[in-house]
């Protein structure tokens, strides 16, 4: 499953003091069962008229229909609650402990928390796109934990007065918004990391990309980023991708087809 050649560069690697970047998208959470915005799980239809994540969780849409727009964050996370760290996930927090907090960094697009349930560290992962576990309020700009007591609620229940008062600001009492980055809003350092994950990209000495396609911005500027800096990337995917075909045409890494829950694992034993 590991080429001979990866192996003998892994060993070296895990050797030496060299710093590795790693880039966990939808994929990794897919095997844990979190379904991908892109999936029909995401679609919801309000009124007639039936809307794309990208149309749904948007900061305009939260302007307009705020509690419509967080019953489907609801529905969505709900999925994501009842979910547990795989393999994957727990192949890469013991790697965050063998190369210790100077060599590894963690980017993460997404926002179920399996990364940190897994046990990798709040100070080495970026959590480039929010996550579930907070809620903010955008009138005061104060962030907090999700309010635990809310009940479960799907995309046909009515949510009582009473529990739509967990969600709003103790500063300011507004309502408060899901911690995530709106398909309509732009990256930032306070909320998500920004320079930091770029800042990682332009100091590492290695790339992995996990389950993800190249599709959004950051993630797409940090492969660059070590692309430019001519150093190796190894991407681990179910299907071909920007990332995998790229390394494959200027034959700068390793790409690895197939389940990151299965893969990651033994790849850490080569660190
Ligand atoms: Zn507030």
């Amino acid at each position: 499953m590991i080429p001979n050649s990866l192996q003998t560069f892994l060993k070296q690697f895990g050797e030496s003091q060299q710093k590795a970047l790693f880039l966990t998208g939808a994929g990794i959470s897919a095997e844990s069962g979190i379904p991908t915005f892109r999936g029909s799980e995401g679609y919801w239809t309000i009124g007639s008229k039936n809307y794309t994540p990208m149309e749904i969780a948007t900061n305009y849409m939260f302007r307009q229909f705020p509690e419509k727009v967080w019953r489907w964050a609801l529905h969505y996370f709900n999925n994501a609650r009842h979910a547990q760290p795989n393999p994957g996930h727990q192949a890469l927090a013991t790697l965050e402990k063998r190369l210790g907090s100077q060599r590894f960094t963690l980017v993460t697009q997404n926002v179920d928390g399996l990364h940190l349930l897994a046990g990798n560290t709040p100070p080495n992962t970026y959590c480039i796109h929010g996550t579930l576990s907070h809620v903010r309020c955008d009138d005061c700009g104060e962030v907090h934990p999700f309010p635990q007591d809310l009940g479960y609620y799907t995309k046909n229940d009515i949510m009582p007065d009473e529990e739509w008062d967990k969600l709003a600001c103790p500063e300011c009492s507004e309502l408060m918004r899901p911690h995530v980055l709106f398909f309509d809003e732009y990256y930032n350092e306070a909320y998500y990391k920004y320079e930091s994950a770029l800042e990682a990209a332009f100091h590492t000495d290695l790339l992995v990309v996990v389950g993800t396609t190249g599709a959004t911005n950051l993630p797409l500027l940090i492969f660059e980023t070590v692309l430019k800096a001519g150093k190796p990337i190894i991407a681990i995917n179910l299907d071909n991708s920007t990332f995998t075909q790229t390394i494959d045409i200027y034959q700068q890494g390793w790409v690895l087809k197939g389940k990151s829950g299965e893969i990651l694992p033994t790849l850490a034993t080569f660190f």
